[in-house]
């Protein structure tokens, strides 16, 4: 697990696996923390990484409701889960879905967790809107279309975006099942200007991102869905990001624009 500093207040731990992002956030004396790693070991270790960092964290985040972001609570047990109104909603209507999933997900890689994960009832967060950490706040933007939930959440102090699912250096596009190329094409508008202001992005996989390297994903993302669009299966994929996973990827999407 690698771990970075952004900014006195900021650092991100990336996982092993699928380069998930973790981003630790501070203001005073109290710490939140964004999105989790996925292994055992990694999240095992995060409680000494803050600590030693002078992070002390009081709650947990996660950008959207899919499993791999809803991990934090392995680390930080007694912290309360903080999401966005629309994956509130959508934790409701799905109970036991990121359960089942993990679940799937650690069978199939010989995974074992201390124990089974637990969410509490997630306190719904209005995007847009605004979170106060310590005697600062974070602002929380809309950001839904990889799946029906989501937002990003903008660190004015330090100029880092935390994204979620959008502008990843290793994964196109995913329009999920829930997901839209509508939405996620707004949610894309709505992140501009924040990643033109942006000293860091933070995307929910792949390595931290200069905004002038973010500007160039969202650009082809934005090329990638209109031909998904006009062309389906023809579409072709952002040339770094052309290999055998992105493929499986693209072939779901273009299963689900055509539905
Ligand atoms: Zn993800």
């Amino acid at each position: 697990m690698k771990a970075v500093g952004l900014h006195p207040d900021v650092f991100v731990v990336t996982s092993r696996f699928w380069q998930t992002t973790c981003t630790l956030v501070r203001s005073g004396s109290e710490a939140f923390c964004i999105d989790s790693p996925v292994l055992p070991d990694e999240l095992e270790l995060l409680p000494a990484i803050a600590e030693q960092a002078g992070f002390r964290v009081a709650g947990c985040i996660a950008t959207h409701a899919d499993w791999d972001h809803l991990l934090g609570r392995y680390a930080f047990a007694d912290a309360p889960l903080g999401v966005a109104e629309s994956s509130a909603a959508r934790l409701r209507a799905e109970p036991g879905a990121a359960q089942r999933e993990l679940r799937e997900f650690d069978e199939e890689h010989y995974v074992e967790r201390p124990f089974p994960l637990s969410l509490p009832a997630a306190q719904a967060l209005p995007a847009p809107g605004r979170c106060a950490v310590g005697d600062r706040e974070l602002e929380l933007h809309p950001a839904d279309g990889h799946t029906v939930d989501g937002m990003a959440l903008w660190v004015p102090w330090a100029s880092v975006l935390v994204c979620g699912d959008y502008l990843s250096p290793v994964e196109i596009p995913w329009i999920s099942p829930g997901g839209s190329v509508a939405a996620y094409q707004a949610t894309l508008d709505r992140l501009e200007p924040l990643v033109e202001r942006a000293a860091h992005v933070v995307p929910g996989h792949g390595a931290v991102l200069d905004p002038a390297r973010a500007a160039a994903i969202l650009r082809e993302d934005r090329s990638y869905l209109s031909a998904l669009v006009e062309r389906g299966a023809d579409a072709p994929l952002p040339l770094a990001r052309r290999n055998g996973a992105m493929r499986r990827i693209h072939a779901e999407n273009v299963a689900r624009v055509s539905a």
